[in-house]
């Protein structure tokens, strides 16, 4: 016997439809690529994106088709969010910061035929147009412009685009398992691979971010997102707070602490979310300018390990709570999210702080397990290091063009990351398996070390590698950057670590850069790292 309630497809056009209807008047601020800011709503952003579904549908497109975009955070790109999947089509948000091969890789991958640019990108869509002969439109994310126009052939305009479309165009009714976005990984080793998101995948995922225990944005929010709109969809904060109608604040291209500090400060933002280099740079502004980020209640960090004394200074200096975040493209990226349980507020605050250091636990619909080399289970004891496993209704089933056997092991996904889980479920996210450092028989997290050495008020960075050894394969070697004003010798560097750890896990060397290499979403390249300074300890 089957329940008899009513069943409606979990689709995004849903999502943006109810924003429009019970927040019609909400405030999106959007800060425009050529410089200026535009104030929009809810209710306008809806109309556009019906405008720009319906016509999509009138230049001939597929169900399904490809629409790429490579843009700022800003109110258009919100609306092709909405508008492309929909209408039924895909958005395919594409990180401009990869090299120009891995872009025409991408975009001949995945097939696209319409592609969205800010003005920025102008210079690099044009380096690489006659690399992509599936492209059949170009269009720049404005009013016409007759300078962009002498770039690009054909260009065409967003604003013009729009025009031909219906406010009140109704979506397309399709199944809530039908493609609507589409994310590829960085590629840092490889061709870069593509996740492809469901619509029903997209509204769960948005469901579990608005759970207080994850995120949970509200009507009363106004939420900066810094992550970009090409990195796993801003972590979903434009389809979770269109499902509660928050207010957001789009950074568009500026993402330096000045420009971020101004714009918590102008907007009264409370909720922001970014990598920790971006927070880094909004800690050293902030510290410069008189703002205390007043307004700030809570930053969402993730995408790499956020160091405890980042946490320490947001609460401390500015009464900010950091909500310590894990996840990937693969798992739309929600994996886990550090709040605190009811039995934590009976610790000793020092306590209390330190359970907030780790990256949480999964929502609901996200199961964890990690294993050994076998792929037995270990114990969740919160010792127990292992190859972390996800499963779940927002993680992928197979990359695209690619099979469920070549993506997944018994059902399940590997991440890649070496991590301890404990008895309530709280994960702790040792390394990248390829940059744990296996120094005689015995791991040692760069993570943990990494975290010591920025602590210290002498190192602005810092990243450690395994170098290889004679004797032990692997030892520890600190790259540091040092701070403004600062040149601390090796020795300095060195005593950093004593006492905070056991010696055998002290690095080796200290070699000093003036900045690390980082990948297109912020990550160290370790690689680029072992490379340069892998054989610094051999002779
Ligand atoms: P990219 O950022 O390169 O596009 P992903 O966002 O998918 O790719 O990267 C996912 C990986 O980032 C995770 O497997 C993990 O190694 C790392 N990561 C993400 N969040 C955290 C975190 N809070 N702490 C430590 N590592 C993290």
């Amino acid at each position: 016997m089957l329940g008899q309630m009513m069943n409606f497809p979990l689709t995004i056009g849903s999502l943006v439809d109810h924003a429009a209807r019970f927040h019609r008047e909400t405030e999106i601020v959007s800060v425009n690529t050529g410089g200026g800011v535009e104030n929009v709503t809810w209710g306008s952003v809806a109309a556009n994106a019906h405008r720009l579904g319906d016509a999509l549908k009138k230049l001939g497109l597929r169900p399904q088709a490809r629409c790429a975009t490579i843009a700022w955070n800003n109110r258009r790109h919100l609306e092709i969010y909405f508008g492309a999947p929909g209408a039924g089509f895909v958005c395919h948000t594409i990180n401009p910061r990869l090299f120009p091969e891995q872009l025409v890789y991408i975009i001949n991958h995945a097939e696209d035929e319409v592609l969205f640019i800010d003005h920025t990108f102008i210079p690099l869509v044009k380096a690489i147009r006659s690399k992509l002969p599936g492209v059949k439109h170009i269009v720049l994310m404005g009013a016409r412009d007759a300078d962009a126009a002498a770039e690009i052939e054909g260009l065409e305009f967003y604003d013009e685009l729009i025009e031909t479309g219906d406010p009140d165009a109704p979506w397309p009714e399709f199944d809530e398992n039908t493609a609507s976005s589409l994310c590829y990984t960085s590629g840092t080793t490889g061709n870069p691979k593509g996740v492809l998101y469901s619509h029903r995948s997209t509204v769960l995922h948005s469901y579990a971010s608005n759970t207080r225990d994850c995120i949970g944005y509200s009507a009363r929010d106004i939420v900066l997102p810094v992550v970009p709109m090409f990195h796993v969809n801003a972590w979903g904060t434009p389809y979770a707070c269109a499902m509660v109608g928050a207010r957001l604040v789009m950074p568009g291209p500026g993402l330096d602490g000045p420009s971020l500090v101004g714009l918590i400060d102008t907007y009264r933002v409370n909720i922001a979310l970014g990598v920790p280099t971006i927070w880094q740079g909004l800690l050293g502004e902030a510290a410069k300018s008189s703002s205390m980020l007043e307004s700030l209640e809570r930053t969402v960090v993730g995408g790499s390990a956020c160091p405890p004394s980042m946490m320490t200074t947001f609460r401390e200096q500015y009464g900010v709570e950091v909500i310590h975040a894990w996840g990937m493209t693969e798992m739309s990226p929600l994996g886990s999210s550090n709040q605190p349980l009811a039995k934590h507020f009976d610790l000793p605050i020092e306590e209390q702080h330190a359970k907030r250091e780790n990256q949480g636990r999964p929502p609901w619909g996200v199961e964890l397990k990690i294993v050994d080399p076998d792929g037995a289970e270990l114990p969740r004891d919160g010792i127990a290091q292992g190859d972390l496993m996800v499963r779940g209704h927002w993680i992928l089933d197979s990359y695209f063009h690619k099979t469920r056997e070549e993506t997944l092991t018994d059902g399940w996904f590997h991440t890649g990351d070496v991590a301890t889980l404990d008895a309530d479920g709280y994960l702790s996210i040792k390394d990248r398996s390829k940059d744990i450092i296996k120094s005689g028989g015995e791991w040692i997290s760069s993570v943990d070390l990494e975290n010591i050495a920025v602590a210290h008020p002498a190192l602005a960075d810092a990243a450690v590698i395994g170098a290889r050894h004679e004797k032990w394969d692997e030892r520890p070697v600190l790259v540091a950057v040092a701070a403004e004003g600062q040149s601390p010798s090796e020795q300095e560097v060195l005593s950093i670590f004593e006492g905070k750890i056991a010696k055998w896990q002290i690095p080796d060397r200290v070699v000093f850069m003036d900045v690390l290499p980082r990948n297109a979403t912020g990550k160290v390249l370790k690689r680029n790292l072992r490379e340069k300074f892998g054989e610094v300890l051999i002779g």
